[in-house]
């Protein structure tokens, strides 16, 4: 069996849901405007990375000679109960593990017949620009919401890369173009809440709420309602494609339902985690890299924006928390909340808080208290 059917048949015993093959030329394309935006000031230095090694394969790995390109369906069909706090692909266990050690396996498989090919394996975080790979290995096109929409599957789906020097024929790539299946559709730029997505194929990243929601620290006070009741990610500029609409779950998966489906509990039992109960239960999701504090800042707006009284008593807890982070985003949830002692809590902390930032919180939400009162 040659060596490209012998990797199809690996990926699918592993349960990845597709496997294409691309050739290492440069990205020329996102090379420009990864430059371009860069210089016009609309993403950062540390977001931009290093461009010329993000678009050139061979520099990752030199004497590269061809990408191996794998994607692997989170969807799980709806039948199975899962936790819709959560973005997806976060429903199930940590990918990066699941899919790292599925390309070490094809990395295996190559080396068992080419001794000296060498590998670099790319998941999430590394280089390589995963989905302008996955495109040109025919897996899908780049739609207007930056996602990789396989016509047939969706975009529900995480990437994964291995680039290799083991010279591997190209997939003909003659279906995909950036946006080639959109047409005049136009649904997710529509159903950004905050405007992310400013025009078909680019996101601002600093105001999508799937960045804001793992990233650490504070978050603008702009975005926090826009969190609703999701404590993790969002999923609204893929929920409202018309080509997941048609995809029911994926199957075969890599992911096995009733092993790797991820529930969390109550917001109250969230809030309450130290960092051995936090570890015990997010060791293997894909939150659990970003640590306790982001997840519980989170609850404390998911607290703010459910506006429901009963949570006052634990949002005034969490304002004599160590963390001046969590103790200013209970500050802005009390702030929300119809309690009617929601004001004297706040008061009373303002007192002897010492950290400048949420003395501000403390502030604005009594501020915003007493607008409530105002307005009756
Ligand atoms: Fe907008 Fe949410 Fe999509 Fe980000 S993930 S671009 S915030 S809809
Ligand atoms: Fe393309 Fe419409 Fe899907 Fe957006 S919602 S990616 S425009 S098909």
């Amino acid at each position: 069996m040659d060596l490209k059917t012998k990797l199809r048949q690996e990926a699918q015993e592993a349960g990845l849901t597709r496997i294409g093959f691309a050739g290492i030329q440069p990205f020329t394309r996102e090379e420009e405007i990864l430059t371009r935006r860069l210089q016009e000031g609309q993403i950062t230095l540390s977001a931009a990375g290093d461009i010329l090694l993000r678009t050139h394969p061979e520099k990752i790995l030199p004497g590269a000679k061809s990408i191996v390109c794998v994607g692997a369906c989170y969807r799980l069909p709806d039948e199975i109960p899962q936790d819709n706090r959560l973005a997806r692909y976060a429903q199930v266990t940590d990918y990066h593990k699941v899919l790292f050690s599925t390309l070490q396996r094809l990395a295996d498989l190559i080396q068992s017949r080419m001794p000296e090919a060498k590998h670099w394996i790319n998941v999430d975080t590394g280089p390589l620009l995963e989905r302008a790979a996955a495109q040109r290995a025919g897996l899908g096109f780049v739609g207007k919401n930056c996602s990789l929409i396989d016509p047939e599957r969706g975009s529900y789906w995480v990437l994964g890369a291995l680039i290799t020097t083991a010279p591997i024929p190209p997939d003909e790539n003659i279906h995909f173009d950036y946006g080639s299946g959109c047409g005049d559709c136009s649904a997710c730029l529509k159903a950004c809440p905050t405007g992310a997505l400013e025009a078909p194929g680019v996101v601002r990243v600093e105001r999508c709420l799937s960045y804001i929601t793992q990233k650490r620290g504070w978050i603008d006070s702009v975005y926090r309602r826009y969190i609703r009741e999701d404590l993790w990610g969002c999923d609204r500029c893929q929920s409202v494609c018309p080509y997941n609409a048609a995809v029911k779950g994926c199957a075969p998966s890599m992911w096995n339902p009733s092993r790797d489906c991820v529930m969390l509990p109550e917001i109250e039992v969230i809030l309450e985690w130290d960092a051995s109960g936090y570890r015990k239960a997010m060791e293997n999701t894909a939150l659990f890299w970003r640590g306790r504090t982001v997840l519980q800042r989170n609850a404390l707006l998911v607290l703010g924006n459910r506006k429901n009284p009963e949570d006052g008593v634990k949002m005034a807890a969490m304002l004599s928390d160590s963390r001046p982070v969590i103790r200013g985003h209970a500050a802005w949830a009390l702030g929300q909340n119809p309690h009617p002692d929601a004001a004297r809590w706040l008061k009373a902390v303002k007192e002897y808080e010492s950290d400048r930032q949420v003395r501000l919180e403390i502030q604005r939400a009594l501020t915003s208290l007493e607008r409530e009162d105002l307005n009756g």
